[in-house]
């Protein structure tokens, strides 16, 4: 099996004054090589933080569907893969909410992603309201279905899935390990009915949403957790290292 899979997404947070904190964090990363670091800066350091990283592996926090052309303040894949970013975090829910971004839209990028030779960090998950109507699981395997590309066979090795519940991202509330544990399983069948038994047990299904050094334990030792999606707790080298430690 993979390493757990730790990745930060520092979200809208991250002027070069916070490039000391990338440094601390490679560093840390170089001494516990039993555990998988990524950080997902903003665009602007990417490339700086990828410069100097010798360990952890940089990605951007998203990317446009089309190769280039008339779109102001857009980035497209090829750019940061050529900043040096080797992932991509798409679909998380701030995207779905705060752009409109549809499952079609989610998945144009996707295709664009792995065409452009990065892998793929597919953030899934429900609103309270779902869940509290009892339909989170049909709702995130949907989802899922509906934002991964059609023909995804030759980019299975590439691509992770973040279940990340949209109530849990920056709330302080995480789902329940048995909640986390059935999503997961869910999400793990229907990997299995796409990519086939071989690709489809060897993604990472990652968990977010208020992961903390506290609770990261717990969490990453739930069945099917294959590493965490942090917020919050990245942007420090002691918190974000805190839960690698943890896995
Ligand atoms: P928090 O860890 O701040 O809750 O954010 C989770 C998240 O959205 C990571 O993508």
């Amino acid at each position: 099996p993979l390493r757990p899979y730790i990745v930060g997404n520092w979200k809208m947070h991250g002027t070069r004054a916070m490039l000391s904190e990338a440094r601390a964090i490679d560093r840390a990363a170089q001494r516990h090589m039993k555990v998988e670091v990524a950080l997902a800066p903003p665009y602007t350091l990417i490339h700086p933080i990828h410069r100097e990283a010798e360990q952890i592996m940089v990605g951007a926090q998203d990317c446009h569907h089309e190769e280039g052309g008339a779109h102001t303040g857009d980035i497209s894949a090829s750019m940061v893969a050529d900043a040096g970013a080797k992932f991509v975090i798409l679909g998380h829910s701030e995207r779905r909410q705060n752009h409109g971004e549809s499952d079609a839209t989610v998945r144009a990028k996707a295709e664009a992603a792995f065409a452009a030779g990065l892998r793929v960090i597919m953030c899934v998950g429900e609103t309270e309201d779902i869940r509290e109507d009892g339909r989170a699981l049909d709702h995130v395997k949907a989802q899922l279905k509906a934002s991964l590309p059609e023909s995804i066979e030759d980019a299975g090795e590439r691509l992770t899935v973040a279940y990340e519940p949209v109530w849990a991202i920056g709330t302080g509330k995480t789902a329940t390990p048995a909640d986390i544990a059935e999503m997961h399983a869910d999400i793990r069948a229907l990997l299995v009915e796409l990519l086939g038994e071989e690709h489809g047990r060897e993604v990472r299904i990652l968990y977010g949403g208020s992961v903390k050094p506290e609770n990261a334990g717990e969490i990453l030792s739930t069945p099917e957790v294959g590493g965490a999606l942090v917020g919050g707790a990245s942007l420090t080298a002691d918190s974000f290292m805190g839960i690698a430690l943890a896995a």
